[in-house]
Parts: structure tokens; sequence; C-alpha cells
């Protein structure tokens, strides 16, 4: 969708940069006194307009490829680590501003945003043809939004704010108003855009009223009449859904600076391997590009939660796979509760002998640990038994642990304090993903 970017918006700023652009080498306080005028004007805008206005959660399935910042069409989507989906466009322009920080982690600033290109190809999918009717636009066509044979409410709306724009252009203000208004209705909700073409219908009317109860009204019921979107439906076969590692249905999608997504347990685990000091050490690259992404493993080894999901995925895959979905949680939720159960095997960490009362301090580095330890301490249970390595394939008795604090060094090594609880022994050996799993039986020493 490049041809949108290169002309769509700089048409769409060449021909509206007057008053609005960012305040260039401007003071801090400038900044923000602007920021709480353009605030101030958005409310102000916001409760005139609150007959065109519709919550958000309203018809859901319509705005599952809705941009997190302008509530429009998806325009070049680029997903943040934090899970959130927005246009290349209003990317850029939110990263700097106040009140956006929300949607961006420390990695987004540091890389080259890519392209989402699971979320682009739905887009695409889910469209269709009426996108051709936008770049058709892009390039010069006439605009007739009653004729385009278009039905999606988000492109719609696009074709107005063309027309409006057009026709601010031939100084038409009273139809430009018109077709703003039907813009923000379809869309249900005020953006940035839309605002800005308001701001200059207003600016032209020495503070005349420009909404009046009659357009407002006249707009809502012209746009009730148009038909709902459909809900997603046609996406047809579910391939676009598999994860590249694990080559199942994507399972917590979490997509990585890159642009490209695979499961949140896939992405850890790649990471895990990454260790220099594991001796099995690769550079944490993207598994489908090769690019580096040190500082993507470092944040996400600082804190395995800061990775977020996917929401536009997500959402879309709960829609589309509802069945698949819910067997892969139940299924993992059922991992968790044997790794909790009390009669079911117990993680094994092999390494020396540990005694009841006393602290133990652990250096994390292979990776079948520290995958251990993850999950000891995602799962809540926060315990794990040490056995000495002396014995084959080793010590028949050992002690539980309890994970008092973990501290993770950027490369995904960590420190683990430990305190040890009770002894137990060995009643059967089992291993899963490379560390060992025993059922075993408390005793108390003599
Ligand atoms: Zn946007
Ligand atoms: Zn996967």
């Amino acid at each position: 969708m490049n041809w949108m970017i290169n002309t769509v918006r700089s048409w769409l700023k060449g021909s509206f940069n007057g008053g609005d652009g960012h305040v260039g080498g401007s003071s801090g306080l400038v900044e923000g006194v602007k920021e709480d005028k353009e605030k101030r004007r958005m409310d102000k805008l916001k409760e005139e307009l609150s007959l065109l206005l519709y919550a958000k959660d309203e018809e859901e399935y319509a705005k599952l490829f809705d941009c997190v910042v302008c509530c429009g069409l998806l325009i070049e989507p680029v997903t943040t680590c934090k899970g959130y989906t927005a246009c290349r466009e209003c990317y850029d322009e939110v990263r700097s501003e106040k009140g956006w920080g929300f949607l961006f982690s420390r990695v987004d600033w540091k890389h080259a945003k890519y392209v989402d290109v699971v979320v682009r190809e739905l887009v695409r999918n889910y469209y269709g043809k009426e996108l051709e009717v936008l770049k058709s636009l892009a390039e010069g066509a006439a605009v007739d939004p009653e004729k385009e044979p278009v039905t999606k409410r988000s492109v719609l709306a696009e074709i107005w704010m063309y027309k409006a724009k057009r026709e601010l252009a031939n100084e038409d203000s009273a139809q430009a108003l018109h077709d703003i208004l039907m813009s923000v209705a379809l869309v249900g909700s005020l953006n940035k855009r839309t605002a800005k073409v308001l701001s200059q219908l207003k600016d032209g009317t020495d503070g005349h009223p420009l909404f009046s109860d009659g357009i407002l009204s006249g707009i809502r019921s012209e746009v009730d009449d148009i038909p709902q979107d459909q809900p997603l439906s046609s996406l047809g076969n579910l391939d676009i859904f598999e994860c590249f590692c694990c080559s199942e249905l994507f399972f917590e999608p979490c997509t990585y600076p890159t642009g490209h997504t695979v499961c949140r347990e896939c992405i850890t685990r790649a990471l895990e391997v990454t260790n220099p000091t594991s001796g099995c050490a690769a550079a944490p690259v993207c598994p489908l590009t090769r690019e580096p992404l040190d500082d993507f493993a470092a944040w996400v080894h600082a804190n395995p939660k800061n990775l977020k999901t996917n929401r536009v995925l997500e959402k879309v895959l709960r829609e589309q796979a509802p069945r698949e979905y819910e067997e892969w949680q139940a299924n993992a939720k059922k991992e968790m509760d044997e790794f909790m159960s009390e009669d079911g095997f117990v993680p094994i960490f092999v390494c020396m002998i540990a005694w009841p009362g006393l602290r133990c301090n652990l250096h994390i580095f292979e990776p079948r640990y520290r995958l251990m330890m993850r999950r000891c301490l995602e799962s809540g249970f926060r315990m794990f038994g040490m056995c000495s390595s002396v014995g084959e394939p080793y010590s028949d008795v050992g002690t539980m642990l309890y994970i008092r604090k973990q501290e993770v060094l950027p490369d995904g090594r960590s420190f683990v304090e430990t305190v040890g609880l009770r002894r137990f022994r060995i009643k059967e050996r089992s291993h899963r993903d490379g560390y060992n799993l025993a059922r075993i039986e408390y005793f108390e020493d003599e």
C-alpha cells in the first residue's frame, strides 16, 4: 500500500499544513501551551459533535481494523511492542506527543518501524476491491461517495473526507462541512485529520455556529440509513494465522519490531537460547528476516510481561477461530495446572546439595533452566527441587527450594535467590524441554 502513504498522505499534508504543524525549535513551555490548546479544542469539538459520536465498543467488529490513533482505516499498519496498531503516518505523528506514551516501548524508539505483515494482509482481505477506489482517488479521480461501489464504513469515511478537502479547496464550505461531518459520523469518532478540516471551516466563519442541531441530526439520520459493516466472515482459510515457528495457529500473537508475528511462547523460547554464555549461543534475531534484535531481547528478558499481545490479531483470531483459540487456552492452562499440581511432577535443578532453612543463590544461564525458572515464576508455584549431580542420572534425594527473588540481566541470565524448604526423595523421573522433572515424596531428616 505504498501508493497510499506516498500519495494520499502527502497530498493531505500539502493541502493542510497551515497553522497545525509542530512548532519547530520552540521551548517546552510553548509546546505545553499548544498541546493544552489543542486538547481543549478537541474536547470542545467532541462536545459539539456528540450527536455523531458513538461509544467505541458499540460495533466491535467494524472497529477491528481501525487505527488506535485516528480511529480510521488502518493504512500501512505498524504494531508497537506494546501490541497497539496504528497507521504508519499516525504512528510517526504521535511518537513525540504527550498522551500517547502508552503506545510505545523503548524498543519501538530504537527500531525503524516495519509494516505489520499479517495485519496488512488481513486489511487487504477484508476491504478487498474497496481499497482500489481510494487508490484511484489518490490518483485524482472524481469523487462521488454515493456512486462508488463501496460498503465499508471506514472506506466511505475516507472518501467523504477526500470530497470535503476538494470542496474546501474550491471554497464551497457548506458542502465541505456536510461531507466532513459524514466522515466523522461514519467512523463514529473524531480524529486528528477530521478535526483539522473542521477547524479550517470554523476559522472561516468568524465564530458563527457551524453545527446547528438541524445539520447534525440530518447527518446522523443520513448515516443511520447506511448499512452497518458485515462481521468478518470471509477471511477464508486460516493459513494467514499460522505461526512461522511452531506451525500452529497463533496463540497470544506477539509482533517483533520487524513486523513479523509469532506466538508469545515462540518468541520467549527463541530468545531464551540467545544467551552468549549458554554455550549454544545465537544472537537474537527475527526468525523471518534475521535482523538483529539485541535491545528487543534485553527488553523482554528484563520482564517477560513487557511483551504485549497484538490486540488486532488476537481479536480477529478469537472471532475467526474461537474453537481453536479456546482449545489452545485450555491446553496452556492444563500445562500450568500440571506444573503446579501437588502429586504431579516438580521441576528439578541438578546442581548441588541444598538444605532446609538455608539460603541458596543461583546463577541461571542455561536456556533450559531459564525456561524452567520462568515457568516456576509465571505459574506462581515459585518452587523447584534441587538435587546434587552425584549419582546416576542425579542424586535420589534433594531439597525443595522457594524462589525469593530473581534479578534478570539484560542478556537473559539471572540471579535467583532461594531458600530451602523440605527434603524429598525421588519416586519417579521424567523430563520436559531439556530439564528434569520428578515425582517426589517429602521426608524429615532424623
Ligand atoms: Zn491512523
Ligand atoms: Zn508459535
